[in-house]
């Protein structure tokens, strides 16, 4: 079974690449399957800069500082960068590397400036990670994971205490080098060296810049520009993938250039050995929400709509494939820093990795992938057959360890739906069952599916 799935997968990657390869040169790219939100992108790569920034060296040269930004919003401002909050800093760090976290905020290493020839060359890589931004490749990537978690972690995102990148790390979606929100396909880079040659015909520089550097530092090799080429794979011929899209631009003379490179080059060969400032964390307890009493509201997202109790909040975007309603002492943080859902309701989609929605079959494969992040979740009794919104469904009573402590009443909701398992789990501590029954029962006999 597991080799089937695996078989499945490579299939669904073999059509996707596939359909990358399918584009010609000059065509339109627009960003891939996401259950984030641009908001979402913009406030996990808010969290994650303020983190790196705890981590890094930062340049505290100004006028270093302010000529990378300069070269970034220059190109930042193209229509095609789309309007992201974008910000340029630079690193103390002689290795050759530059990165772009969610929604805006690029980091450029002082090893990188050295190891240009010019100043487009630089322009070049900014305009490169600008388009694994505008792309939104970070999230692409985490939503094709097809992660039953996210729905935490976007209820996370929405308390804004600081706990998103915590619970991201937890997944492996973290910061760490092989983190799925830094290293890209090489669809993925192919589709940022077109972007981004477009960025720099725009903003005046000449493209070609752009594969010649990334070439040298190909051909270099060398433990220096390591990380840089394991997190941006050769796609393979980019000098000759960027000549055939700048062969769609219409003709013009690239002459940007602010004439400073030599002289900011030099004052980055002369920074001090880099500084590593250490970091800090913590966690916090809290215990269980009072059930709710009296009336319910109505929340509609643009999937469905649904009731809940009135002083509970809605967590995550409403735009979005996922949302998580819940008192706001519902969202625990744990103590590694994480978040939990100890009180409340998870709405979101399951999508089988064969593709197929089969509401028994589908219901088990989610139930073991909820098991395998929670090692305590037990099926607890039969799953009973009925019917939401005229689709056939399932509702399963599942047992798990309570984040507040002692044992937790869980119940998921699987319905059959023409675009993937919708599901929602509904959690609370076991010693609330009797008052909780009834609301999520009421929650789930509510629910009513647009289109
Ligand atoms: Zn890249």
């Amino acid at each position: 079974m597991r080799r089937k799935a695996r078989l499945a997968i490579t299939l669904v990657l073999a059509v996707f690449s596939a359909a990358c390869a399918a584009r010609q040169p000059g065509e339109l790219i627009q960003p891939g399957f996401n259950v984030f939100s641009k908001e979402q992108d913009v406030q996990i790569g808010q969290e994650a800069a303020q983190q790196i920034r705890g981590q890094v060296d930062v340049v505290e040269t100004r006028q270093l500082q302010d000529y990378i930004s300069q070269l970034g919003q220059r190109l930042a401002a193209r229509p095609e960068a789309d309007d992201y909050p974008y910000s340029f800093t630079l690193i103390n760090d002689p290795s050759i590397n530059a990165f772009a976290l969610p929604g805006g905020p690029i980091f450029v290493h002082s090893g990188l400036v050295e190891a240009a020839d010019n100043e487009a060359q630089v322009a070049g890589v900014l305009a490169h990670e600008i388009s694994h931004v505008a792309l939104r490749h970070a999230t692409n990537q985490a939503s094709k994971a097809n992660l039953i978690q996210l729905p935490a972690i976007l209820a996370g995102a929405a308390i804004g205490d600081g706990s998103l990148l915590a619970q991201l790390g937890q997944l492996g979606l973290g910061l760490g080098v092989n983190s799925i929100l830094l290293k890209y396909s090489r669809d993925a880079e192919t589709q940022a060296d077109a972007l981004g040659a477009r960025l720099m015909a725009g903003a005046g520089y000449d493209p070609l810049q752009m594969a010649r550097f990334f070439q040298k530092l190909e051909e270099e090799g060398g433990s220096r520009s390591l990380e840089f080429l394991s997190s941006h794979p050769n796609p393979g011929n980019r000098v000759r993938a960027v000549e055939a899209e700048v062969g769609t631009f219409p003709q013009r003379e690239y002459q940007a250039g602010t004439g400073r490179f030599p002289q900011m080059k030099q004052m980055v060969a002369q920074l001090p050995q880099p500084q590593r400032p250490q970091q800090q964390q913590t966690a916090a307890a809290v215990s269980p929400p009072s059930p709710p009493t009296g009336n319910f509201r109505r929340l509609e997202t643009n999937a469905l709509a649904i009731d809940y109790p009135n002083g509970w909040q809605v967590f995550g975007d409403r735009g979005s494939a996922v949302v998580t309603i819940a008192p706001r002492e519902g969202l625990v943080r744990t103590a590694s820093g994480g978040t939990a859902i100890g009180y409340g309701a998870v709405l979101s989609y399951y999508y089988p990795s064969s593709g197929r929605i089969d509401l028994r079959r589908s219901t088990q494969e989610l139930i073991a992938q909820l098991g395998s992040i929670n090692p305590n979740l037990r099926v607890n009794g039969n799953a009973r057959a009925l019917r939401i919104d005229g689709s056939p469904a399932l509702l399963t009573p599942l047992s798990g360890a309570s984040p507040y402590g002692g044992p937790e009443a869980n119940f998921l909701l699987t319905v059959a739906r023409p675009q993937g398992l919708f599901y929602v789990v509904f959690v609370g501590p076991r010693s609330h069952l009797p008052q909780l029954e009834g609301i999520f029962n009421q929650m789930l006999q509510s629910v009513r599916f647009r289109g």
